[in-house]
């Protein structure tokens, strides 16, 4: 029997509050609370489990996008099962879209649950926060640099190539106190991931392996006018980490 859950609003950058949420999920409707090796845990990961509706808007919520929470819900669980929505990017509910959900969200009916994501709990309706219970995953100033077009090369899901990647340094070089700024960030974000896959019972080689490269580069300073180089050691070494220069400051000194 799974027990009800209140409505959860994640706060975060938007992958590694879907990464807490596929954890949370996991621990729902995987036997062993999140193997990763089971059909259930594999069709979370993929998104295609069918007890799990995931919803993303175009750009702000229409009426029409949530659609199919409401056709969803009209048929009544089996007392064994649950279903659960998933409101990606909450911050695009409208106060009209929105007071479409404030009554299934307050009481959600027997064997439905909702996790809404979004970015900043500031820009999500009053209405919508207050109704659902609050996970706030980092500090809002750490993500607020995720908004930064050079980190979000480095949380993103889609590979950039080596070309896109440096027209981009190019464009939006960052300062020296910025870079700096902008790697505490990204070290506190694949931690964050890290601790929650840990938690979850998820972990995994690959964010243990970029948690170590990020950490030792934390150990080497940054050499003063040495920004661009930093960004392409650390570009090389989470993404070609066989390729990459085992001493990095070594390597900032050589070329640019
Ligand atoms: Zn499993």
């Amino acid at each position: 029997m799974f027990k009800e859950l209140p409505a959860q609003l994640i706060i975060g950058p938007h992958e590694m509050a879907l990464s807490y949420v596929i954890g949370e999920l996991a621990k729902v409707f995987c036997v062993s609370g999140g193997c990763k090796a089971c059909v259930a845990c594999k069709q979370i990961r993929s998104q295609q489990h069918h007890s799990i509706t995931m919803l993303a808007p175009e750009k702000m919520y229409t009426r029409e996008e949530l659609s199919p929470i409401f056709s969803r819900i009209v048929f009544l669980q089996p007392a064994d099962d649950q279903h659960i929505f998933i409101i990606q990017k909450a911050h695009c509910l409208t106060p009209s879209s929105g007071n479409s959900l404030l009554k299934l969200l307050e009481e959600p009916p027997a064997g439905y649950s909702f996790f809404l994501i979004a970015d900043h709990e500031k820009l999500v309706l009053d209405t919508i926060a207050s109704r659902c219970v609050l996970t706030q995953l980092c500090h809002p100033t750490v993500v607020q640099n995720y908004s930064h077009p050079l980190l979000k090369i480095f949380i993103g899901d889609v590979k950039v190539s080596h070309i896109a990647f440096l027209k981009e340094l190019e464009t939006h070089l960052p300062t020296e106190q910025q870079t700096t700024e902008l790697f505490k960030g990204l070290l506190s974000y694949y931690q964050q991931i890290y601790k929650q896959e840990v938690k979850s019972n998820t972990s995994n080689l690959v964010t243990q392996t970029l948690v170590q490269a990020l950490l030792s580069m934390l150990a080497h300073p940054i050499p003063s006018g040495s920004s661009k180089l930093f960004w392409k050691e650390l570009y090389l070494r989470l993404f070609f980490p066989s390729t990459s220069c085992a001493n990095p400051a070594k390597n900032w000194s050589t070329s640019g």
